[in-house]
């Protein structure tokens, strides 16, 4: 046999080198080794007595395979990770036996906080780990170097990710009720995520956000079909040539956005009669309430046309 091939063979045979993470170097008595499948492939020891309560997936884990041991113990490789994420996951599962809140520090070089969470969030949904979604969620507001949407989207989807729909339909609501988020301002690794892994809940909240941005101008246009002609002005503001209707109308037909219009309604639809005001309110009532709908539910929502169909 040349030496070369010699060498092929020792190659071939030797097990191989594995990097750790140093925070899961150590080994215990009943750990495994978990492997990310990212460029830096890093292992990590762990108990599987810490996963097998919380992860179906880790509660039924075939018996190792010869093969598989690297000196007796186990190696699992798991597909879909990245090293940075699974140190995270690992490191939010650790917290469940320890008094304190599980936190943990912004890393100066690599990718931001938030994308890690979204690795380890992908984990425990591939890995069925549920636990793990509340552990970020409580994770998220201690990292200062947030922006906005990312701070307000993240726990949408996280809730997505872990497919929580009473709280998908909040998380969504509350990028909503924000003044200044911008939904085309979400970091690009979250909209890849939300794309690839929950697109009907990405497609949900764009269409919240795409309704919130016409709304204001739809409401008008819902307003307008109502005959606000139906609207009477008190005698006091009749005597004085004051007509509410026509001072809403005036207001509203600048409004596009939901935020515009919601903000026109917050100021009393501009009318400083109380009398006046709560007799065209009265007069919009269906209006309104589709407005509310409309601009503030996590769902298909119907046009107007439709919706007011139901009421005939
Ligand atoms: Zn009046």
């Amino acid at each position: 046999m040349s030496n070369l091939a010699a060498q092929d063979n020792a190659a071939l045979t030797s097990p191989p080198i594995l990097q750790y993470h140093p925070q899961f170097k150590q080994i215990g008595p009943r750990d495994i080794i978990l492997q990310a499948d990212d460029e830096a492939r890093l292992c990590f020891h762990f108990d599987l007595a810490r996963l097998l309560p919380i992860s179906s997936f880790f509660a039924d884990l075939a018996n190792p395979l010869p093969s598989d041991l690297i000196d007796n113990t186990p190696l699992y490789p798991l597909i879909d990770t990245t090293s940075a994420g699974l140190a995270l996951f690992l490191s939010a599962i650790e917290s469940l036996s320890s008094a304190e809140p599980f936190r943990t520090k912004q890393s100066i070089s690599g990718p931001p906080l938030a994308q890690i969470v979204l690795e380890a969030a992908l984990i425990g949904r591939r890995y069925d780990t549920p636990v793990i979604t509340r552990l970020l969620c409580e994770l998220q507001p201690h990292d200062p170097m947030q922006d906005m949407e990312t701070r307000l989207a993240m726990p949408f989807a996280l809730w997505a990710l872990a497919g929580v729909a009473d709280q998908i339909a909040d998380a969504a609501r509350a990028t909503a009720r924000c003044d200044t988020f911008d939904i085309i301002n979400i970091p690009s690794y979250m909209f890849d995520i939300l794309q690839n892994w929950v697109p009907v809940h990405w497609m949900g909240l764009q269409g919240l956000h795409l309704r919130r941005a016409s709304a204001g101008s739809r409401f008008y246009q819902a307003c307008l079909s109502t005959r606000p002609s139906r609207f009477r002005a008190c005698e006091a503001c009749e005597a004085g040539g004051v007509d509410g209707a026509e001072i809403f109308g005036r207001e509203a037909y600048h409004a596009y956005s939901a935020r515009d219009m919601e903000a026109l309604l917050k100021r009393g639809l501009g009318i400083s009669c109380r009398e006046c005001r709560g007799s065209l309110e009265e007069v919009l009532r269906v209006q309104l309430a589709w407005f509310r709908e409309f601009t503030q539910k996590y769902d298909f929502v119907t046009s107007y046309a439709q919706w007011i169909a139901r009421f005939r």
